[in-house]
């Protein structure tokens, strides 16, 4: 069978072929990137479910606005307002998960051979999005404290982008957390170049002691002319369900309505049930619980994670320990002239029944053989403890 041309630029992810290593029995897992289902604040579901029924009997069960159903968005803008973000209803659209709003992104801004850039090490589905499109990917640098912005400069000068991609806040897989001076020169290069920023913000509920410093859509109003070269992607995934495949996208007008046009020929509407169940059970006010439990679970799981890993791997590692999030991204250090690569260090991994994901695939460009991503959200204190000391002994 002849394929789209454009499917040459995408490639099945060098991870899949390690997960198809994790249905081995005993293996612990910190590969994934799923929230902890034990976490799903299921009642709460069973209820919203219900309530939807009755509130919206005959709209939950009928095709939708392409917009997205009316109640969602009116939570999701207060959703939005509590984080100093205020929405009008035109300002943003629902999406089937924020992976949606990614596609729609790239549906409507990337023509092949255009140029986008995203932080090195990024969300790989977005850089196979993106390629899909016909994008050339290009990689920024980052730190502990998330993109570098200076070297961002440079490469925008050089490249004149169609968009940059960024995930300021708890990155996946990166863990980092951009600080809030680098949030406002984002900004600021966003309007001097007028280049589009897209802001992925799937994490940034889930931080452990102190919020994050604001968004970039809550500072692009301090920042004169960047509103209009920015676009933020929601989610529900992490906060309530992924299942629920629950997005937003916030962007200029002009953008917003070429995404609404796209996402007419593509599936018409979002879940109209999954939408009114989510209203509803936003509307129960659950939701601040619930959340405030993921996060006490998570931050007590990474700091054991954290310190199971200083004791059991030592100065063979090193890595930020994260402020929120999933996700641990680590770098073997070669000390004592021990493994500097990853790939090889996962396989010897798996054997003793630990199981991580090697970080060379998250790089669009210039991968670093010697990165790895941990995720702590889906195992208790014992596993992790269990899963590093097999680590060390692999190592
Ligand atoms: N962006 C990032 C950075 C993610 O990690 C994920 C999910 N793993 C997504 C987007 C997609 O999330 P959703 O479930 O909202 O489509």
């Amino acid at each position: 069978m002849q394929f789209a041309s454009r499917l040459q630029n995408c490639e099945t992810s060098a991870i899949r072929e390690l997960f198809k290593l994790l249905g081995k029995p005993g293996i612990i897992s910190f590969a994934g990137g799923f929230p902890d289902p034990a976490l799903f604040d299921v009642e709460g579901f069973r209820a919203a479910s219900t309530d939807a029924l009755q509130q919206w009997p005959g709209a939950a069960l009928q095709y939708g606005a392409t917009e997205g159903f009316g109640p969602l968005k009116e939570q999701i803008a207060i959703l939005s307002n509590n984080k100093s973000a205020p929405l009008a209803e035109d300002d943003f659209i629902v999406t089937t998960g924020s992976q949606q709003a990614l596609d729609l992104i790239g549906k409507c801004m990337i023509s092949p051979g255009d140029k986008v850039i995203v932080e090195g090490p990024t969300f790989l589905a977005t850089i196979q999005c993106f390629r899909l499109y016909g994008a050339e990917v290009i990689s920024a640098p980052i730190d502990g404290d998330g993109v570098q912005v200076d070297k961002l400069e440079a490469l925008i000068a050089e490249h004149k982008p169609k968009l940059v991609y960024l995930i300021p806040t708890f990155g996946n897989p990166s863990g980092a957390m951009l600080t809030l001076e680098r949030r406002k020169r984002v900004l600021e290069l966003a309007a001097q170049y007028q280049t589009l920023v897209v802001e992925d913000d799937p994490y940034g509920d889930l931080f452990f002691d102190a919020p994050p410093p604001p968004s970039l859509l809550a500072l692009s109003n301090d920042v004169p002319g960047s509103r209009d070269w920015l676009a933020h992607c929601g989610s529900l995934s992490k906060i309530m369900s992924p299942g629920l495949r629950l997005g937003w996208l916030v962007a200029p007008k002009a953008l917003l309505s070429n995404a609404v046009m796209c996402k007419q020929f593509s599936d018409a509407n979002t879940s109209t049930y999954a939408q009114a169940t989510a209203a509803a059970y936003l509307q129960s006010n659950r939701l601040p619980q619930a959340v405030n439990q993921v996060r006490r679970v998570y931050a007590e799981r990474a700091s054991c994670m954290a310190e199971s890993l200083h004791r059991e791997l030592g100065e063979a590692v090193s890595f930020h320990a994260p402020s929120g999030g999933m996700f641990f991204w680590l770098r073997l250090t070669g000390a004592n002239g021990g493994e500097t690569d990853a790939g090889k260090f996962a396989q010897r991994a798996v054997e003793k029944l630990v199981a991580f994901v090697p970080g060379a695939p998250f790089f669009a460009q210039q991968p670093d053989p010697a990165c790895f991503r941990m995720s702590f959200a889906t195992s208790d204190l014992e596993k992790i403890e269990e899963g590093v000391r097999r680590m060390g002994q692999a190592l």
